[in-house]
């Protein structure tokens, strides 16, 4: 087999980051592979003897060689799909989990219980604005306030309202949690806070290392988002509103007891995630 088709070349990359014990080892390699050719992953198979140039070869080489040092595949395309949209990211946002869609997907669908025109929502914690651009994308009748601490991931997740034509539906604001958005009320408050506990964080795979701690580092117990946000919401949300948190694999309790104790909260919902995990608490005022 010639070197420098797209077989060969994509099965030496893929020789290589399986021995760097990366385990979608194929996968990366064929969108990689895919992205340098700007063409889909799947129409590499079609064109598998197609013989590629050297300077495609050389670009290819230097994108798995950054993969082979552990930076996430998304940061190297610059994007990650999210229900279905293609969201832009750099390593100044958490790249979007597909678990995560658990919690768009459920807000997406308690929206249209809701009868009213014109709903509102806030996001807590924006970041590439994956959650909130695809719930405004999938429900017309929303407008959202989102906030975020850090200005970057602002503008990213501007950059992604514009793309998929929801910007002029939200406001960004700069900012910790629900300080920009006082005397305002929402319907749904969606967020997914940092949830990571300091001692989990440093047994992480070497790819999280990569994306911002801010969005992942939730105190010593991880919960120091959930405390804070659980406290305030009240004030914030409708009569008949909801709080949607996406939650880390072993803290449904935890957080369920914080919305108990905190007392404005009469009715809770747990959703699960594919791996049949409890990934998301909503919890609705009445
Ligand atoms: N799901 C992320 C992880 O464990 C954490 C995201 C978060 O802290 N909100 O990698």
């Amino acid at each position: 087999m010639k070197e420098n088709t797209i077989a060969k070349q994509l099965s030496i990359a893929t020789e290589k980051l399986k021995a760097a014990g990366i385990e979608n080892a194929r996968l990366d390699a064929e969108v990689l592979l895919a992205y340098v050719l700007n063409t889909r992953r799947l129409a590499l198979y079609v064109h598998v003897a197609k013989v590629l140039e050297e300077e495609q070869i050389t670009r290819y080489h230097n994108l798995i060689k950054r993969r082979l040092e552990r930076i996430p595949v998304a940061y190297l395309t610059g994007h990650k799909e999210f229900m279905g949209l293609n969201f832009a990211v750099t390593p100044d946002v958490l790249i979007p989990r597909p678990d995560t869609e658990v919690l768009a997907q459920g807000v997406i669908e308690h929206l249209h219980e809701f009868n009213r025109e014109n709903l509102k929502i806030a996001d807590l914690g924006v970041g590439s604005g994956a959650i909130c651009i695809s719930i405004l994308k999938f429900v017309e009748n929303v407008t959202a306030e989102a906030v975020d601490i850090s200005q970057k991931a602002i503008e990213i997740a501007q950059f992604n309202a514009q793309k998929f034509n929801v910007d002029d539906r939200i406001n960004f604001y700069a900012g910790n949690l629900f300080e920009p958005l006082e005397g305002k009320i929402f319907d749904v408050i969606v967020s997914n806070p940092p949830y990571v506990t300091t001692e989990d964080f440093e047994n992480l795979q070497p790819e999280i290392e990569t994306e911002p701690k801010l969005a992942l580092d939730g105190g010593a117990d991880g919960l120091n988002f959930y405390r804070k946000i659980i406290e305030t919401a009240p004030k914030f949300l409708a009569d008949d509103g909801f709080l949607a948190m996406e939650i880390g694999f072993n803290q449904s309790h935890s957080v369920q007891k914080l919305l108990k104790e905190n007392g404005n909260f009469n009715y809770i919902q747990v959703w699960k995630d594919l791996a049949g995990i409890e990934r998301v608490i909503a919890a609705w005022k009445n």
